[in-house]
């Protein structure tokens, strides 16, 4: 059997037309542009390149971006202050302060000081308590993990009673995908780097969701056939052939996958388009708020 591929890509551009529809929406109704601000602290550049392509997404479905840099002595004192004079603007519809931030600032603290209102990257301790609560709901989902669960039910649109397999348990892929599927009423295993026997525990998922950041690591017959495969893992791979000498893998070996998965996302091409569709969709729905029409 070969797998369906799941087209990140095609999916992530239909959020996107969802979402520039939704602006114009806003706008023609005489509402403000949303306006997403962006804060960088230091000069990483990994998050010199995502802060950029999240303006430019910005840019192409008609929110207005506001750049913030600080530079990498920035005190704790400094991002707090800014992250405040931000929630009291009103321009901007949505705070996003990229991670990682530099060694010795509060990760913790400068994120509770964004404004719930404003947390479209969902990582506010109120926005995060709520999604493991039931019965409560998260006014905004982390976005990787949104996009995750958006393409698995378009797969499948009930996950309710599925085994679904998480490999890896960070704040920001893991943990939140597990609790998404609980929401969803999937039955779910969460492995992480003192699991035991991986394969085996693979080899029961319908689902399987990989966020541990191993290249490569999950093998052809760990994967139970006709499962689902959403591959989150982003990993450089030496390739000669390349002219940068590598590729982008994920964490699962996709040649052997999509012999025995049902369907399953590439790498590159799947969840990484998915990301900063949902952070736009994010921004879009705190617009909404905002203006009392979500
Ligand atoms: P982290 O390093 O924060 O977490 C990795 C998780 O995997 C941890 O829970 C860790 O366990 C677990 N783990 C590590 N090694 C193993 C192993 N050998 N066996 C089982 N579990 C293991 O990574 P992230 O969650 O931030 O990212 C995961 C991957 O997803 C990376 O490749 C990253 O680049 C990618 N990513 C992609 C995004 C996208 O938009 N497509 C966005 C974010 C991340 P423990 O908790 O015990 O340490």
């Amino acid at each position: 059997m070969t797998a369906r591929i799941i087209d990140g890509k095609a999916v992530a551009e239909e959020v996107r037309q969802g979402v520039m529809k939704g602006v114009e929406d806003l706008v023609k109704a005489g509402k403000p542009r949303p306006g997403l601000a962006t804060v960088l602290v230091g000069e990483n550049p990994a998050s010199q390149v995502y802060v950029s392509m999240k303006q430019k997404a910005c840019a192409e479905v008609g929110i207005e971006s506001y750049g913030q840099v600080l530079p990498a002595t920035a005190s704790q004192a400094d991002v707090e202050g800014l992250v405040k004079e931000l929630n009291a603007d009103p321009r901007i519809n949505g705070i996003l302060v990229q991670l990682p931030l530099p060694a010795g600032l509060d990760e913790e603290r400068i994120l509770s000081a964004i404004n719930i209102e404003k947390d479209v990257d969902g990582f506010h301790p109120l926005n995060v308590g709520r999604l493991a609560q039931k019965g409560r709901d998260p006014l905004f989902v982390p976005a990787t993990p949104a996009g995750v669960i958006y393409l698995l039910q378009k797969e499948l649109p009930t996950l309710e009673g599925v085994n679904a397999v998480v490999l890896g348990r960070s704040n920001i892929v893991g943990m939140p995908v597990a609790l998404l599927l609980v929401r969803a009423n999937a039955t779910v295993t969460i492995c992480h780097s003192r699991s035991k026997d991986l394969p085996s525990k693979v080899r029961e998922a319908d689902v399987l969701v990989a966020a541990v950041g191993r290249a490569e690591m999950v093998r052809g017959d760990w994967i139970k056939p006709g499962a689902i495969v959403i591959d989150v893992g982003t990993n450089r791979k030496d390739d000669p052939s390349k002219k940068r000498g590598f590729r982008l893998v994920g964490d699962v070996a996709f040649d052997e996958a999509v012999e025995v998965a049902g369907a399953i996302t590439p790498v590159p091409g799947g969840v990484g388009p998915m990301t900063i569709a949902m952070l736009l969709q994010n921004t879009l729905r705190a617009a909404k708020m905002a203006n009392k029409m979500a």
